[in-house]
C-alpha cells in the first residue's frame, strides 16, 4: 500500500528534549551577560564592543530546533539533509556527529534520490530548496522535514504574485546561492514566466539603460549569461519587471537598484504609468536589515580599531555584514577562534575577492580596540570562544573574564 508522503513544518513539539543540547552546543553565557551589560568588555589593553544585533536569527534558530527535533521523533530512522542546514560548518559538523548525512545542495537538480526509501527522513534547510527537488523527494514517499524559513517563503509567494500576472522577476541576489536557485524555481513552475538574477547596482543601471534604449538586447543577454529564464527576451521580457531579492543582501543597495529601474521606467513612460511596467517588494528579511544596521551603529558610535566579523565562508549575511565594516575600518571575516592564529597570524576571507589567506601581523600591540558582529547562521557560542581567544592573545587569562561575568 502506497501512502501520502508527510512534509512536516511545524516542529514536534519536542522542545523540552532538545533544549539541554541546544544550550550546551550553541549558547554562551558569558555573552548573554555582555548583551545585558552594555555589549562592551574592557580588561587589560583590549577593548571589545559587541554590536547590537548579531548571530542566530529566527529562522536559523527555528531551522537548528527542528533539526534536533527530527533527530528525537525519527530516532532510529536514516535521516538526510538537503545541503547545509544553514551555511555555518560548526552547525552541520553537529548535525554530521549525530548521524546525519549531508547531501550536496548545489546539486539539487541533477539528484538522483533513488536511494532513498519510504521509511527515511529528509530533512531541508532554512533558505529552502528547489520545486524539482521538493516534487522529486515527494515521489520518493518519504518523511519531509522542512525548516525553510518564512521569510524565504514572503520572497516565493512574491514572485509567484509576479508570474502570474505578466511580469518579468528581477532578483537582487547571489547566483548560484541556494536561496536564489530556489527562487528562481519558484518562478519556473509557470511555463511563460520569466527571471534575471542581478548581483549589485552596476547591473542594475544596466537594465535601466536597456529600458532607456541606450544599450542593446545582445549586450543584455551577454551580461546577463547564465542567469536568466530560457528564451528569455529583453525585448519582450523586460517590459514588465517585478523586483524582489535574495533576504540577504545588502539592504540599501536593493532600494537603490529598485529605484534605479523604476526611474527608468518613469523617464521612459512618464510617471503615471510607472505602476504598469514596474512592481517591488523589499524582501531582504528584518533579521538581515537589524544585523546590518546594528553594524553601521557600532561602526558610527566609535573609534574602532578593527571589526571581527564571525561566520560560515559561504554565509551570504555575513559577507554583507563584512561589506559594511570593511568600508570604514579594517575587518576580518573569520568563522571560528581556531582562525585567530597567534597574535602575529590571522586566517581570514577577504572582501570582496572572497579568498582565504592569511595575514601576518594584524593585532597590535598596546590598547585595541574591536569591534565584533556575526551571521545570522553564527551560534553565540563560536562568539564567545573568539571572545576569550581573543583576551587570551592579550594575555588575559580565561578566569579574569569569568570572575566577572560570575559575579552577577
Ligand atoms: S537570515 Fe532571514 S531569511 Fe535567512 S533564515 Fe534568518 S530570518 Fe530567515
Amino acid at each position: 500500500m502506497t501512502r501520502a508522503p508527510a512534509i512536516h513544518r511545524k516542529g514536534f513539539g519536542l522542545k523540552e528534549h532538545i533544549e539541554d543540547d541546544l544550550a550546551q552546543k550553541y549558547h554562551s553565557h558569558t555573552l548573554a551577560y555582555l548583551l545585558s551589560h552594555g555589549n562592551e568588555l574592557h580588561l587589560g589593553d583590549l577593548h571589545i564592543f559587541l554590536a547590537n544585533k548579531f548571530g542566530f536569527c529566527y529562522g536559523v534558530e527555528r531551522a537548528t530546533e527542528y533539526a534536533y527535533e527530527t533527530l528525537q521523533h525519527f530516532a532510529g530512522r536514516k535521516i538526510y539533509l538537503l545541503g547545509e542546514i544553514v551555511h555555518n560548518p560548526y552547525v552541520n559538523n553537529q548535525l554530521r556527529q549525530k548521524g546525519v548525512v549531508i547531501l550536496n545542495g548545489l546539486q539539487q537538480k541533477q539528484m538522483d534520490y533513488s536511494f532513498i526509501r519510504p521509511q527515511d527522513v529528509v530533512i531541508l534547510p532554512a533558505f529552502g530548496v528547489t520545486h524539482t527537488a521538493l516534487n522529486r523527494l515527494q515521489q520518493r514517499k518519504c518523511e519531509i522535514v522542512d525548516t525553510t524559513c518564512g521569510s524565504v517563503l514572503t520572497v516565493w509567494k512574491r514572485v509567484e504574485y509576479y508570474a502570474q500576472n505578466g511580469f518579468t522577476t528581477i532578483i537582487h541576489g547571489k547566483y548560484p546561492h541556494e536561496e536564489t536557485i530556489a527562487v528562481c524555481s519558484q518562478i519556473s513552475k509557470y511555463p511563460a514566466a520569466k527571471y534575471l538574477v542581478i548581483k549589485n547596482a552596476t547591473e542594475g543601471m544596466s537594465i535601466a539603460d536597456f529600458i532607456g534604449g541606450n544599450i542593446s538586447k545582445k549586450e543584455i543577454l551577454r551580461q546577463f549569461t547564465g542567469r536568466y529564464t530560457t528564451g528569455f527576451n529583453p525585448e519582450n521580457d523586460l517590459q514588465k519587471i517585478g523586483f524582489a531579492n535574495q533576504t540577504t543582501m545588502l539592504g540599501g543597495e536593493s532600494r537603490q537598484i529598485a529605484e534605479i529601474v523604476r526611474e527608468a521606467f518613469a523617464a521612459r513612460y512618464g510617471e503615471e504609468q510607472t505602476e504598469r511596467h514596474f512592481r517591488s517588494f523589499d524582501t531582504v528579511c528584518s533579521a538581515t536589515q537589524d544585523r546590518q544596521d546594528a553594524v553601521r551603529d557600532l561602526l558610527a558610535a566609535g573609534d574602532l580599531d578593527m571589526m571581527m566579523i564571525i561566520g560560515g565562508f559561504n554565509s551570504s549575511n555575513t559577507a554583507q555584514l563584512m561589506q559594511i565594516a570593511s568600508e570604514s575600518v579594517s575587518s576580518f571575516h573569520i568563522q571560528d577562534p581556531g582562525d585567530l592564529i597567534s597574535k602575529q597570524e590571522i586566517r581570514h576571507q577577504t572582501f570582496p575577492a572572497m579568498k582565504v589567506r592569511i595575514t601576518d601581523n594584524w593585532l597590535p600591540d598596546g590598547a585595541v580596540k574591536i569591534g565584533i558582529t556575526a551571521g545570522a547562521s553564527t551560534p553565540t557560542r563560536k562568539i564567545g570562544q573568539v571572545l576569550y581567544r581573543l583576551f587570551e592573545l592579550k594575555n588575559i587569562p580565561a578566569h579574569q573574564i569569568k570572575r566577572i561575568v560570575n559575579a552577577t
